[in-house]
């Protein structure tokens, strides 16, 4: 047996809603899954693939033989927030699965998600306030799932601990980038409760910089955490940029999650039976696809300079590697046109935008199939007809003219992420530290803070 691939619900309902797009997998079926585990005297899943160190063969066997309660316990002994990852993380740990060198990997992500809804259902996930207060106080600045995982780390080590945001909600991406149909948000409100109820205080609706001085925060506070990520998305400054209809992939994204979440009182942007091109091959753009068909777009197309990824494992990222592939989201099984190599010219219109001209490129590959550089491919112009058209290419990193970096005497490096600098008691965590990476790594990087 291998992988079930008849995981998401049937594709005329789902395409209709905003709810997640994921069956529930039956008891039995992960049953059969988790016995497909081969308990490996050295699991590569557990120790290299999962950023946490989830105890994967340990849960594998205790949900193969239908012990929940200790499938939990293994599982929340080293992942604070479960319910997140088991809905979004690519999950890391299946790629250096060492099924994955003659078959397909197990499902752990699957395995997750049953335990973590399991556990919820059962009445124990329990807050875990600390036994004793260490006296010593932190400002978290940002929400996001690195603030999350930072303030739930300090606070069980007996930290008083404010968390200060600047949207009306908690979340981060979490809540306004990724789309309800990958992960509900009411998973959220119900983790802020638990937060709160171990003592963890949210602050919203301020941004540190501007509506508090993040120097008040440091001279108030032992620690400050910046978990702030990287707001400043990937610009394409061509020919008519600033035409009706381009807009940046969160603008759609984070204007329906506010809409879904009453914040908005219409969708962001009007897509009814406009032909939509997402620029930007990756998970961001097979989001902007996945909100394009719910919003109900005619057609969708989804371009990306890079090559096509091989269908197998590329020779570039052998195992345990994360493998570099193609993938198919649900969004793309929802209908899209994909192509690559198409290096974006300019965009075309008068008074509003009516497509994109494009030019095939030619890439030059390493030895082991990584792209270096390309070449355009003369006589291959071409115009995408579109309506709309969404920007996913990516973030640049935390921007030097950012007030609370002022405030605090803190440099970005070059490629704008954010030095810690713990002498004078500041600590920079998830995206802002790292750069854009994945949920998963921004938890455990709160998680790791050397406090
Ligand atoms: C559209 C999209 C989809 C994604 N999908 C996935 C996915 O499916 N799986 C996955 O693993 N990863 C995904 N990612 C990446 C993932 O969301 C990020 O890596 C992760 O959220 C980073 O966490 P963070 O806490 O560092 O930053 P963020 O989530 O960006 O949170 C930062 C928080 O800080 C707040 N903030 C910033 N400045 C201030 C200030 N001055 N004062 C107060 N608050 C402030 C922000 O409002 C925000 O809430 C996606 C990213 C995007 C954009």
């Amino acid at each position: 047996m291998n992988r079930i691939h008849d995981l998401y619900r049937p594709l005329p309902e789902r395409i209709r809603d905003f709810a997640e797009v994921e069956r529930p997998l039956t008891d039995a079926e992960l049953a059969d899954q988790t016995a497909r585990c081969l308990d490996c005297g050295q699991p590569f899943c557990h120790a290299y693939g999962c950023p946490l160190g989830n105890l994967v063969p340990d849960q594998n066997r205790a949900v193969a033989r239908g012990d929940w309660r200790t499938a939990w316990d293994l599982l929340s002994a080293n992942s604070d927030f479960p319910e997140f990852t088991s809905r979004v993380c690519p999950a890391l740990c299946e790629g250096s699965c060492v099924h994955q060198l003659d078959a397909e990997s197990v499902m752990i992500r699957q395995s997750e998600k049953r335990i973590t809804d399991h556990a919820f259902a059962a009445g124990w996930v329990l807050p875990r306030p600390p036994a004793t207060e260490n006296g010593r106080s932190a400002a978290i600045v940002g929400a996001g799932p690195a603030g999350l995982s930072a303030a739930a780390t300090l606070r069980r080590r007996g930290w008083d601990v404010t968390v200060y945001e600047r949207r009306a909600a908690v979340g981060g991406l979490l809540r306004y980038g990724i789309p309800a149909f990958k992960l509900a948000k009411n998973l959220i409100d119900r983790r802020r409760l638990l937060l709160e109820a171990e003592g963890i205080r949210f602050v919203t609706s301020l941004e540190v910089g501007r509506d508090l001085s993040a120097g008040w925060l440091l001279r108030r506070h032992d620690a400050v955490v910046l978990a702030i990520g990287t707001p400043a998305a990937r610009d394409l400054p061509i020919p008519g940029r600033t035409l009706p209809g381009v807009h940046l992939a969160l603008d759609l994204l984070e204007g329906q999650n506010r809409h879904l979440a009453g914040e908005l009182p219409a969708p962001p942007v009007d897509a009814a039976g406009k032909r939509v091109l997402v620029i930007g091959g990756g998970d961001t753009g097979s989001d902007c696809v996945g909100t394009a068909h719910r919003l109900g777009a005619a057609e969708v197309t989804q371009i990306e300079i890079m090559p096509k990824p091989p269908s197998e494992r590329s020779p570039s990222t052998p195992w345990p590697l994360w493998p570099q592939m193609l993938r198919t989201s649900s969004s793309h099984l929802e209908g899209c046109t994909r192509r690559w190599s198409l290096n974006t010219l300019r965009f075309l219109g008068t008074d509003t935008l009516t497509g994109v001209e494009v030019e095939t490129v030619d890439w030059t590959l390493t030895p082991d199939g990584r792209p270096s550089k390309f070449i355009p491919v003369p006589g291959t112009r071409e115009t995408i007809p579109c309506d709309l058209c969404f920007l996913a290419l990516g973030f640049t990193g935390v921007p030097a003219d950012t007030p609370l970096l002022a405030q605090l005497g803190l440099t970005p490096t070059p490629r704008g992420t954010l030095p810690s600098d713990p002498a004078r008691r500041i600590h920079c965590v998830g995206d802002c530290a790292t750069g854009a990476s994945l949920v998963v790594r921004a938890l455990a990087s709160g998680k790791a803070l050397p406090l």
